[in-house]
């Protein structure tokens, strides 16, 4: 076994954190946490998968769960896609395969929502199989160490670390050398500052020894950031509220919210005061109150919303998907993270 291979899993043995996925060759737990963490942190991940695999613990409780029942789940994960690709994966898996969940690499990577990276994890961890997944960890540890600099979002980047990390792969035990391979670029060969000094493969680390841990890896692309203005009408009338599904194929897809309109810029009090809402229209009206601007982070869009809170003699239910919800109720429909402080002031009323 080579120095690196070694050198990483004594490091793992000692370091990994002790986490609810770890220690299970469970596929459909391994899945799930894999799909969470795609875009999640692990801290925050511990608490969603714990909910998650509680409520529905196993393929067959998710298959039958209803779509509501999965988002309001992930609610506060965000990319929502992930929980209904979960879901239509779920029901391929008790249909086409009675509930045993694939154990090839082809089959893994033809249900819905899993790409290469998440294929080979399920695959090495819960079935031993010899895929090497290369998250963005690995590519920071692989880049660093053998000092490539090679983009690592460019097609040839992708095809050479994706060789080098099947070079390197211990094929008897590629569950335990995935592992190691995040837990390492998680916790020790980190994005910024890594404490090099202190790293058991400081001797042989290409890129501290030429001076390149901080420009390693190389990316070519910058993803294009969006800004998008939106104006949520909190209408209500006696204790109930109007309510809206988003089926549009844009975020938050078959979640739940307050009807809205989005602008491409920012608009001003008397603009909104002036933009005719036709859904509003046949009922008498008057905005209350507007918060002031909220900005919400996403990872390549950033929402600028303000909340208008309106008084009205009736609910206009005539709008596209809107329902009429009494606020007791209201805590029970998915929502976005955005409306979720909203949501809470109103159950508190
Ligand atoms: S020496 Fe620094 S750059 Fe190299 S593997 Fe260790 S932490 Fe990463």
């Amino acid at each position: 076994m080579s120095i690196f291979n070694q050198t990483i899993y004594d490091w793992y043995i000692s370091n990994k954190r002790e986490l609810p996925w770890r220690n299970t060759n469970d596929a459909y737990k391994i899945w799930i946490s894999e799909i969470m963490l795609q875009q999640t942190r692990v801290a925050q991940t511990e608490f969603y998968f714990n909910r998650f695999i509680t409520a529905l613990p196993t393929v067959f409780a998710l298959a039958k769960a209803d779509e509501d029942t999965v988002l309001k789940l992930w609610q506060g994960l965000g990319y929502y896609t992930r929980a209904r690709n979960l879901h239509a994966a779920a029901k391929i898996i008790v249909e086409k395969y009675n509930g045993i969940f694939p154990v090839n690499y082809p089959e893994i990577l033809k249900l819905p929502g899993i790409g290469h990276y998440t294929a080979a994890a399920i695959a090495s961890i819960a079935f031993n199989r010899p895929y090497a997944a290369v998250d963005g960890n690995v590519y920071r540890v692989l880049s660093r160490y053998f000092g490539i600099a090679t983009p690592i979002d460019s097609e040839m980047g992708k095809k050479e670390f994706q060789q080098l990390a099947s070079a390197v792969l211990a094929e008897n035990n590629p569950g335990l050398h995935n592992q190691a391979m995040m837990e390492f670029g998680a916790l020790q060969c980190i994005p910024k500052s890594p404490d090099c000094s202190n790293c058991l493969l400081n001797s042989s680390c290409d890129a501290k020894k030429n001076n390149l841990v901080g420009s390693l890896p190389v990316k070519s692309k910058r993803t294009k950031m969006v800004n998008r203005y939106f104006y949520y009408y909190i209408i209500a009338c006696d204790d109930s509220f109007l309510f809206q599904k988003r089926t549009e194929k844009d975020i938050w897809k078959n979640l739940y919210q307050f009807p809205m309109i989005e602008t491409n810029h920012e608009i001003s009090d008397s603009e909104i005061i002036a933009t005719e809402i036709h859904w509003l229209a046949g009922c008498t009206y008057n905005i209350k109150n507007m918060s002031v601007t909220k900005k919400h982070q996403l990872t390549h869009q950033t929402i600028f919303a303000r909340f208008l809170y309106v008084e009205a003699n009736k609910l206009p239910l005539s709008g596209p998907n809107f329902f009429k919800v009494h606020k007791k109720d209201i805590f029970t429909f998915a929502v976005p993270r955005l409306l979720e402080p909203v949501i809470k002031n109103i159950g508190n009323t």
